[in-house]
């Protein structure tokens, strides 16, 4: 506070003013403690104080002596003079240090002219002070106030921190780097390295790690503290017992001191064992095939190719087996997918079991598998392992109480003989595969080079009888049945007929089997029986048709239904639709195609087995299967009359048939001496190119026989 702010502005007089009329003023106006007497510049030139003037004035003669002197004899001549912009507290220490006395008397403020402003006091002083003073005080509450609130809005800070450390879900550490000790280590800290923070803290690398893992611990520390920067690892935390071994993965910088030397190593680190298990896995389903935990394609592929470099170094010979299993789609469609599944694990296992150790077994997809064999030296080696697949994979499977049996065809390359490439391998060893397949299955063979060729052949009728079914380029052709008794013609078989665009005509036991391997037949043999159905439904009753079944069909559980269908379709009545299964069918003895035989007989529909002898059906079997009609195979025929056992066979075979109630058909009968003696022998009918070809149109062969003529096959 400046002087100026705490005086008093009372009027001064001038020094010729009379005693009396001042004893008048400090009368008049009591609160008048200081009358400044000035010049008539204006400037003070001495100071009247009330107290000391009253007691004068009010002394014997007082009143007398002065009232009409000036006041100028009256006055202090020497005030104590100040200018107004002086600091309060600075005047006051002053005077109070060289003329205290004076301060009683009071004194006169002056502007920076030397004008007078102005007349104060002790007590002005005093209360001045004070108000400093309590201001101060004021001041110094609301300092001390707000550095509580900034110690408890840092206490808070610290607190959050120390929080947010504790509860951050990674681990955090902190080292000395002066001790290497370490100083800090959170709660997930704790959880991840399994030790207690009070065991943690204080230690050194040493007290935790392998001396080697210690010491590479150091030196990365002393690195950071002198290069800065992050250094980012993964490692064992070694804590932990053996058995719940985790992985870490860690990064570490250095912190510096105010002065900017490094102090300390703060750590932070995660759990990702998890993480890496996860990826494994991953990694695994990219590889392995998950149901049998077998190498897949994609690995198959690269080991081979690693293989064949390194046959290629050593000189050595490798083998290639592409296995497909026979029959599995079949145990697929009937038995059910867990079924399949079941069984494909017993074929890896199996197979497993059949490799050597430096051979690697792979699944490539669905029910095809295939093997690696390395370092061969002998091609012995190769056809050993083949036998050995063969022979575990022909033993029957137990699928929970079912008994199934599949087979397998192996198809096999060598490098270097076959080819030197991965791909080229294995394409090799499909061809000798598709080869094994055509001839009957259950076998394996080596790939041989002009097998190339007769497969580039089965290719072209693949892909055009995908073409000539979706153009609808297949036809049916029926071949008459003929009662031998009576001789007449009492149906037909209905024979599926190709005409190919630049083959000709292609013999279906030519492109049925494909169609079988292409899972062609379903649709094929669906339209098959439509066709016959329909067309039969036009031939005067009672007319029948029989339809050839492929064995794939007859496991397919909507055989029935189709069966029924067609039926209905065409309005043709079931007694004269005839089915023809084959030896094999029968032979599978799968109660499925039981059921479905029982089944279609029971709707009235006949079934025949068809080219019987070729197989390995026994006579006896025959008695206990639902069967209309007996086929005999056009090879006892051909050697009839003359083979004295084809023509033994043929008797036999026509008086169970006709003990047990049923009709024999002799197939492929060319001759009238055959057609004689096959009516001694008590055959029933007769089928073959003496009686008539199969043809598109039939019904011609019934005109000319008379319309009422035509009879059923059983009478
Ligand atoms: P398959 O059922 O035994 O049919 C009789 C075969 O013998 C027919 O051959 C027929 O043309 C032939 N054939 C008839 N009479 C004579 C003869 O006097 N002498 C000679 N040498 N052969 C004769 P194709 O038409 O070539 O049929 C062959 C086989 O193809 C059939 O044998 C049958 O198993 C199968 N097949 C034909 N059509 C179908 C069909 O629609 N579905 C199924 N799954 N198989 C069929
Ligand atoms: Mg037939
Ligand atoms: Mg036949």
């Amino acid at each position: 506070m400046q002087i100026r702010d705490l005086c008093s502005p009372v009027p001064a007089i001038r020094s010729d003013v009379t005693g009396d009329a001042v004893y008048q003023r400090f009368e008049a106006e009591p609160d008048v403690m200081l009358i400044a007497v000035v010049d008539a510049d204006h400037r003070p030139i001495g100071l009247v104080e009330r107290n000391a003037f009253l007691l004068r004035m009010a002394r014997a003669y007082g009143r007398a002596l002065f009232a009409h002197r000036p006041i100028s004899l009256l006055m202090d001549p020497k005030p104590l003079i100040v200018a107004g912009e002086t600091l309060a507290s600075d005047f006051t220490a002053d005077v109070m240090s060289s003329r205290p006395a004076d301060l009683l008397s009071g004194f006169i403020v002056v502007e920076r002219d030397g004008v007078y402003a102005g007349v104060g006091a002790l007590l002005d002083l005093l209360r001045a002070a004070s108000e400093e003073r309590s201001r101060f005080a004021s001041d110094m509450f609301d300092l001390a106030r707000s550095l509580e609130t900034a110690r408890a809005q840092a206490d808070h800070n610290r607190i959050f921190t120390e929080a947010v450390i504790e509860h951050i879900p990674s681990m955090v550490w902190v080292k000395s780097i002066q001790d290497g000790r370490y100083v800090m280590l959170n709660r997930a800290g704790e959880a991840i390295l399994g030790v207690a923070r009070d065991a943690f803290i204080g230690q050194t690398s040493s007290d935790f790690f392998p001396g080697a893992v210690a010491d590479s611990l150091r030196e990365e520390d002393r690195r950071l503290a002198t290069n800065g920067g992050v250094v980012d690892f993964e490692m064992l935390p070694y804590l932990r017992g053996g058995e719940d071994q985790r992985l870490l993965h860690l990064k570490k910088i250095a912190i510096c001191d105010g002065e900017g030397h490094p102090e300390y190593i703060l750590g932070v680190g995660e759990d990702i064992t998890d993480r890496r298990q996860a990826e494994a896995r991953i990694e695994r389903m990219a590889h392995f095939d998950s149901l049998t935990d077998l190498p897949n394609r994609v690995l198959f592929g690269s080991h081979l190719e690693a293989t064949l470099d390194q046959a290629a170094r050593r000189r050595e010979r490798a083998a290639v087996l592409v296995i497909d299993l026979d029959r599995f789609k079949l145990v697929n469609d009937t038995l059910g997918h867990a079924a399949g599944d079941a069984l494909l694990t017993e074929v890896a296992q199996r197979m497993r079991a059949c490799i050597g150790p430096r051979d690697m077994l792979a699944r490539l997809g669905g029910d095809e598998f295939a093997i690696i064999q390395a370092g061969l030296a002998q091609p012995t080696e190769t056809r050993a392992l083949a036998a050995r697949v063969v022979a575990a994979l022909t033993e029957p499977f137990d699928l929970g109480g079912h008994e199934a049996r599949i087979g397998a065809s192996i198809g096999v390359a060598v490098y270097p003989e076959d080819a030197a490439a991965g791909h080229e391998l294995l394409k090799k060893a499909d061809i000798a595969l598709y080869r094994v397949k055509s001839e009957g299955r259950g076998a394996y063979r080596f790939f041989e080079r002009d097998m190339d060729d007769r497969i580039q052949a089965q290719r072209a009728v693949e892909i055009d009888l995908r073409e000539a079914m979706r153009k609808g380029e297949l036809a049916a052709h029926f071949q008459p049945l003929f009662d031998i008794a009576r001789r007449r013609i009492v149906g037909f078989e209905a024979l599926m007929r190709w005409p190919h665009p630049t083959r000709g005509w292609v013999p279906p036991a030519e492109f049925i089997p494909i169609a079988e391997d292409l899972g062609l037949i379903r649709p094929l043999g669906e339209w098959m029986l439509n066709e016959s159905c329909r067309m039969a439904a036009q031939w005067p009753e009672p007319a029948t048709v029989a339809v050839n079944i492929s064995p794939l069909q007859m496991h397919m559980a909507g055989f029935v239904a189709d069966v029924t269908r067609a039926l209905a379709h065409s309005g043709l009545a079931p007694g004269r639709l005839e089915l023809e299964i084959t030896e094999s069918v029968v032979l599978d003895n799968d109660p499925a195609i039981l059921r479905h035989l029982h089944q279609l007989r029971e709707m009235g529909v006949r079934i025949s087995l068809d080219d019987f002898g070729t197989g390995y059906a026994s006579l006896a079997y025959l008695r206990r299967l639902p069967l209309d009609k007996i086929k005999i195979d056009q090879s006892f025929i051909r050697g009839l009359p003359d083979a004295p056992d084809a023509m033994a066979i043929v008797r036999a075979v026509a008086r169970l048939a006709g003990d047990l109630g049923m009709v024999t058909t002799a197939e492929g009968v060319e001759t009238e001496a055959q057609l004689d003696v096959l009516a001694q022998l008590g055959c029933t009918q007769a089928q073959g190119f003496l009686i008539g070809h199969a043809d598109a149109d039939p019904v011609r062969h019934l005109r000319a026989q008379g319309p009422r003529q035509a009879g059923g096959i059983n009478g």
